[in-house]
């Protein structure tokens, strides 16, 4: 059966958010204050990140040394393969940075995934400017995933993530699978999910996941 999967980068597949490990690593003093006015709602995730992405003072070396300290969920090459073998078309949807995403995959030996993620654009020796190709107006995401997810082909459709930027894509697929304030806010709203913590539980559940999503999406035209 051929469905897509949307998986969500920071604290899904990666430990940590690598955005803020950025942050926290190479820039100037300053970008916190975006974050406290991000976290009470006074800007979007979209602005926050291109103002703070401003602060950083590194050469491109130096990003990739900080790139090369994050790690991932060791069960998430392992998934890939299984989904894929299962007809999963995988695309990572993110609102952290793209260069960030391909680097630490390829660090771990994932090549080639589609990706929809927030544009890194080095703009001087040691300075960045952050675009947001996948933007739908309304919407306050640099990347908005309910957009990325409606643009996909009629086939069923999963979901995984764990946070905030994940609220508005998990209402356009057939099935989350979700971990973190996601879990909490898809029980907190009757959204149909499977809760997780670790890939290598969604790996072993995967044939089930997979019933369970033919199942649920019988409205949708399955392509062979
Ligand atoms: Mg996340
Ligand atoms: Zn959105």
């Amino acid at each position: 059966m051929a469905f897509d999967i949307l998986c969500d980068f920071d604290g899904t597949i990666s430990r940590s958010d690598v955005t803020d490990h950025l942050l926290e690593t190479l820039a100037r003093p300053g970008w916190e204050a975006l974050e406290d006015a991000w976290t009470r709602g006074e800007i979007g995730s979209a602005e926050c990140m291109a103002r703070q992405v401003e602060f950083i003072d590194a050469s491109p070396a130096e990003l990739d040394a900080a790139l090369d300290q994050v790690e991932i969920d060791p069960g998430f090459p392992a998934f890939l393969h299984a989904a894929q073998g299962l007809g999963a078309r995988v695309t990572v949807v993110s609102d952290g940075i793209d260069y960030a995403i391909r680097r630490v995959l390829a660090r771990h030996g994932v090549r080639g995934l589609a990706l929809r993620a927030n544009r890194l654009v080095v703009t001087g020796a040691r300075s960045y400017r952050l675009e947001h190709p996948h933007a739908a107006s309304g919407c306050p995401a640099g990347t908005c995933k309910c957009a990325v997810a409606g643009a996909l082909p009629a086939a069923p459709s999963l979901l995984i993530g764990d946070g905030r930027s994940d609220f508005c894509g998990s209402g356009a697929v057939d099935l989350v699978l979700a971990k973190g304030a996601l879990a909490a806010h898809c029980a907190e709203i009757g959204r149909r999910h499977v809760a997780f913590g670790e890939f290598c539980e969604l790996t072993a559940e995967l044939p089930a996941i997979v019933a369970l999503l033919a199942a649920e999406a019988p409205r949708r035209t399955v392509a062979a």
